[in-house]
């Protein structure tokens, strides 16, 4: 029941509507008292033989009055208590979704994205069915459990309650021992489901790899059997379930039978009448709902409470990356200095970046280069700050990429990932996506720099045309330049392409630099590259060998010093002219 307290800062919130909702609850369990009495009182009066026309209209007209009343009060606590229960999920999900953009690189290195899903989805649904329907059952078989009890003992025979009430503690042992079975098996469950949402989300992604290895097959086999792991795991929650409503039945079944026995009894010692005994079986009858209301209260709150876990866990977890106090809000500008002696990732022990140092001045071109697993998008990343833990320093305009805000750090960069990501929206929302404001001429500019215009033109409905899973299928390079769009249109201080030009031919990547070099005066580029010909025009060019710069200078001085940059250039103009015939 702990996860009632947990919540008690989202009913305070709510206060309101929770006091109104259980007040109504109340009254309904007064209300639910009175048709059992009235069916005892008209017995009797059968009986007596002092039934008249008037009484009965009497009885049936109060009858009716309380049936119309609890029609009412039963429609208002659950606008009030449900209604509720729905604004706690909204409240969650949004504090969920604040908090994931929150996070940095580290954080979704460490969680798989079913996992996430699963906690925005069935945990948060557990959560809001404790708010709703777990309140109501809790106060519901509290309340008419109490008053029907009370009404039992006070207005017929205390005797006859206590002997009807025997096996009740029996239940409370059993549903609290099936409640405890209930947390284990339901946390099973929600994992297996967890990992299905892996799953099914990898294999969509993944689909057309597992199309041209032709494992298709495989992929079934496997998706089957965590279906079946998910199923099982179900199945274990359903079987503790069920044995809820038969435990409850066979209990309610006792009283009964304790009722009657010793009941008719008391009605033959005179001690009781008929009429009593009618009435005091009806009330026996108005228990069954309670005890089940408890039988499921526990379900509910043990549901619940594991998934309220859940949810407080990962908002517990803080982003390591934040403002630090009083940080600069003006968007970084200036000479960037770099000097970092190591950087390793989180949890590896071998370094990705030794000894990094170069000042590149306002207005440069800095192009870096080496092998694969070099270290150059790691470089990249420590100056976006996605990752921090490095020894040394890392300055902009003369102050250390900590000391801005972190918003003000985001406007001065336009990144160009090598993984670049398009929104199933248009073209247009694609291009404007950090600029919603922007004029279509700038975003028709952008797209001009990014020599992506003219083939937009010649998609059906041009800026318009849906991209994604809904629109039009681009290739590789036109949702590489679009993306270079993207960044092009914040006119960022700093401009990063991370591998962004690999997808475009030759030509277009010539055309891409020199429109870059005419319209960004005075703003900087940082270009990775595999091909030399996408740098060779830069300032600066840092050849990287396993974290450490191997090389330096710019294009003439590299090649004068005939080492990697040299050898792999000579190689790539060879290859080209291999290509071209030559
Ligand atoms: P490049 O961009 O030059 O191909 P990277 O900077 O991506 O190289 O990688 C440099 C090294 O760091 C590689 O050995 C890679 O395996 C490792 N690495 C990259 N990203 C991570 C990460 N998120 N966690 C741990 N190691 C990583």
């Amino acid at each position: 029941m702990r996860v009632f307290l947990d919540l008690k800062w989202f009913f305070k919130q709510e206060r309101k509507a929770y006091i109104l909702g259980v007040f109504f609850l109340l009254l309904v369990a007064c209300l639910q008292l009175v048709p059992p009495r009235i069916v005892g009182v008209v017995v009797d009066e059968i009986i007596e033989n002092e039934i008249t026309v008037a009484s009965l209209l009497f009885w049936c007209g109060i009858l009716v009055i309380s049936g119309l009343a609890m029609y009412g009060l039963r429609y208002l606590w659950r606008i009030q208590i449900f209604g509720s229960a729905v604004k706690l999920a909204r409240q969650l999900r949004e504090t969920l979704y604040t908090h994931f953009t929150k996070m940095t690189s580290s954080f979704y290195q460490r969680k798989r994205v079913g996992d996430l899903m699963a906690h925005a989805t069935n945990d948060l649904s557990a959560i809001q069915q404790t708010a709703g329907s777990g309140v109501l059952t809790l106060v519901d078989s509290l309340a008419t459990g109490g008053s029907v009890i009370l009404a039992m003992g006070f207005t017929i025979s205390w005797k006859l309650t206590i002997i009807a009430l025997i096996p009740l503690p029996l239940m409370a042992l059993l549903t609290s021992y099936y409640g405890h079975l209930l947390h284990k098996k339901f946390r099973l469950a929600q994992e297996a489901f967890s990992s299905l949402n892996d799953k099914t989300q990898e294999s969509v992604n993944g689909v057309k790899v597992i199309k041209t290895f032709g494992q298709e097959k495989e992929e079934v086999e496997s998706f089957r059997d965590q279906a079946e792991d998910v199923v099982k795991k179900n199945v274990a929650v359903a079987k503790i379930d069920a044995l809820f409503d038969p435990t409850i039945s066979i209990i309610i079944g006792i009283s009964y039978f304790l009722t009657i026995f010793f009941g008719s009894q008391f009605v033959m010692n005179g001690e009781m009448t008929i009429g009593d005994l009618v009435a005091f079986t009806t009330y026996l009858s108005l228990l069954i709902w309670p005890m089940l209301a408890f039988g499921w209260l526990f379900n509910i709150v043990e549901r619940g409470s594991a998934s309220y876990q859940r949810v407080s866990r990962l908002l517990e977890e803080v982003p390591e990356i934040v403002d630090l106090p009083g940080s600069i809000e003006e968007t970084p500008s200036g000479e960037i200095e770099l000097n970092i002696q190591s950087f390793s990732y989180p949890n590896e022990t071998v370094h990705a970046l030794v000894d990094i140092n170069f000042t590149l001045k306002k207005g440069q071109t800095l192009g870096i280069v080496g092998k694969t697993g070099a270290g150059k998008t790691t470089l990249l990343k420590l100056l976006l700050r996605e990752f921090e833990g490095y020894s040394g320093t890392l300055m902009v305009g003369g102050s250390s990429i900590r000391e801005y805000k972190l918003e003000a750090l985001r406007r001065a960069f336009g990144y160009v990932p090598q993984d670049h990501f398009l929104f199933s929206s248009t073209i247009s929302e694609n291009i404007a996506f950090a600029r919603p404001d922007a004029a279509p001429e700038e975003i028709h500019k952008a797209s001009q720099i990014a020599s992506i215009h003219e083939d937009i033109l010649q998609f059906p409905d041009q800026y318009e045309t849906i991209v994604g899973e809904r629109g039009v299928s681009l290739s590789g390079g036109q949702k590489q330049r679009i993306s270079i769009a993207r960044a092009i249109l914040m006119d960022p201080e700093i401009l990063i392409l991370d591998d962004s030009l690999s997808a475009v031919d030759a030509k277009t990547e010539e055309e891409i630099l020199s429109a870059l070099k005419n319209n960004r005066e005075q703003k900087t580029t940082i270009i990775t590259a595999h091909r030399l010909s996408a740098i060779q025009h830069a300032d600066l060019i840092i050849v990287l060998d396993h974290g450490r710069i191997v090389e330096r200078g710019n294009h003439q001085a590299l090649m004068a010093h005939g080492g990697w940059y040299k050898e792999m250039y000579l190689r790539q103009q060879l290859e080209s002219l291999v290509e071209h015939g030559g």
